[in-house]
């Protein structure tokens, strides 16, 4: 418990009522309990907490709503706390109660006929993933945090990951919500329908707003065919314009089977590699435009094995790749021959950006441009940023056009000399110059509310004002994330 909440008696009645709706086991005051809640993934943001508490349903969590909204005291709805933006931590200047969804864990049910599943919010994205795998099916969400951030945070975030290109945001899997508003009011929408067109859609609304218009505790997702072929290769291309040639000829040619289409440039092979040694690079020599390419298919016929052991998938990739090779677009090509080497690719893809953490002192950008754009701003960004003494390292989720861009001190600079404001004011206007977003997938949380009051549409903000007031006029969920302040 914080020194302020023991001189205040509203806040201990506050805690005498979680006892009553949660009871004492999930209602952690002690320090050294609620330290951990207290900070999110990257370290940066911190902000002290009432209390921690664990629901165990929304009954719970309306009531502990109500009781918040009664005493003025903020809510944290929280998960699995990988957020990157602070989105998920009390903010300073406010009585605040971190909210748990972690017991909140279950599957609730699985619609064979449907492709359906209805899952409570703090359920770990890969058991849900392993969940979908044991009745036939797919839940395609994936990405580095799988193992520990939660389909509520996801939900909350709108998260991204890999899988877009095929699959879409989180957004577009949720075809139905359960959650408790400001008020503690509960909304159920958890039906299923893939068709239902009644008015305002209140699941888009709390979909990809942070925890600021109230808490997500359950949601049904679609599912889909789990792949009976699978084909994973690490390309080296000649440009990035070549990448988007190779990614749209494999398209066209297998009907739209791209499951991942990954950047991966040298500079990231390299951190990863001397940062996890382990790890081996996919090719021999410097790689130009690297991909980490994926396709999947779930016909029989795709996934026929071949006199030479092959599979017809993979043979097909092999047989694309290889014209591709011959009209000098790719340079040179690997194709994963076991689950083992398709691991190893995943596992160097994902473990960049604990890599990058690893290595040193970076600022990361989350952003997208249209497919069009990202060559020349890679190519200015590059040239911009190594003039000013940094080290650009680069992944992308580049089927759907999102740059993870970081900036890293060049080799013999010191981080603290470096011009970080005039970097990021280049790369901001070179964004709006091209069309791009300033957040693609991590959310706005704290950490981007200066970008987001610069570059968001002034319109658009006040629009995002007006439903937060109309939803939350006290202020009480979430708040200091998302939306600016005045
Ligand atoms: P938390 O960090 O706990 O919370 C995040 C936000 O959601 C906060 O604002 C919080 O208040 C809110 N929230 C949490 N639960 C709820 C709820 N039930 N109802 C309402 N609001 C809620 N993200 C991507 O999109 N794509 C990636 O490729 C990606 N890669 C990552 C790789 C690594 C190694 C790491 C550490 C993070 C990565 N992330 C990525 C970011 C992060 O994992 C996602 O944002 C994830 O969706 C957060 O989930 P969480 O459960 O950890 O949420």
């Amino acid at each position: 418990m914080s020194e302020a909440s023991l001189l205040e008696p509203a806040n201990d009645l506050l805690v005498a009522r979680f006892h009553v709706i949660v009871g004492p086991a999930n209602t952690l005051t002690e320090p050294g309990d609620v330290l951990p809640y207290t900070e999110d993934w990257t370290g940066n943001f911190r902000g002290d907490a009432l209390a921690v508490v664990r629901p165990a349903n929304a009954a719970e969590v309306a009531e502990i709503v109500a009781a918040c909204a009664k005493s003025d005291v903020a809510i944290v709805p929280q998960g699995g706390r990988t957020g990157l933006c602070g989105g998920g931590v009390p903010i300073a200047g406010k009585p605040s109660v971190i909210l748990s969804l972690t017991r909140m864990n279950k599957v609730r049910s699985l619609d064979i006929a449907g492709r359906t599943v209805v899952a409570e919010a703090g359920i770990v994205l890969e058991v849900l993933q392993a969940e979908a795998e044991k009745h036939g099916f797919v839940f395609p969400l994936t990405f580095g945090a799988k193992g520990s951030c939660t389909i509520g945070g996801n939900l909350a975030t709108n998260a991204g990951g890999s899988n877009v290109v095929r699959y879409g945001n989180t957004r577009e899997l949720c075809i139905g919500i359960e959650a408790v508003l400001p008020d503690g009011s509960v909304i159920n929408a958890l039906a299923g329908l893939r068709k239902d067109n009644t008015g305002y859609d209140f699941k888009d609304l709390l979909i990809g707003a942070e925890g600021t218009l109230g808490i997500i505790t359950a949601a049904v997702f679609k599912l889909f065919p789990k792949p009976a072929a699978r084909a994973t290769a690490f390309l080296s291309v000649a440009s990035l314009e070549g990448a988007i040639e190779v990614l749209n000829a494999i398209q066209d040619r297998t009907g739209g089977a791209v499951e991942a289409f990954e950047y991966m440039p040298q500079p990231a092979i390299d951190v990863i590699c001397r940062v996890f040694p382990d790890i081996r690079p996919p090719l021999e020599g410097t790689v130009e435009t690297g991909i980490l390419l994926e396709v999947a298919s779930s016909r029989q016929s795709d996934a026929r094995e071949l006199e030479d052991g092959s599979i017809s998938l993979q043979n097909d990739l092999m047989e694309i790749l290889g014209e591709l090779m011959e009209a000098g677009v790719i340079v040179d090509a690997m194709l994963a021959q076991s689950e083992q080497q398709r691991g190893d690719l995943w596992r160097m893809r994902e473990s960049i950006l604990e890599a990058i953490t690893k290595a040193g002192p970076a600022y990361h950008l989350d952003i997208s441009l249209p497919l069009a754009n990202i060559e020349a701003f890679v190519r200015e960004m590059d040239s911009e940023m190594q003039s000013l003494g940094f080290q650009p390292l680069t992944v992308a989720h580049l089927g759907d056009g999102n740059l993870h861009y970081a900036l890293a001190a060049a080799e013999g600079r010191e981080w603290t000399s470096l011009p970080l404001d005039s970097a990021k004011e280049i790369a901001f206007g070179l964004l709006v110059r091209l069309n791009g977003s300033f957040s693609a997938e991590h959310g706005i949380g704290q950490s981007k509310l200066p970008v987001m009051s610069k570059l968001k549409e002034p319109a658009q903000i006040v629009l995002m004002r007006a439903i937060k007031t109309a939803l939350d006029p006290n202020n009480i969920m979430n708040p200091g994330k998302l939306i600016p302040p005045r």
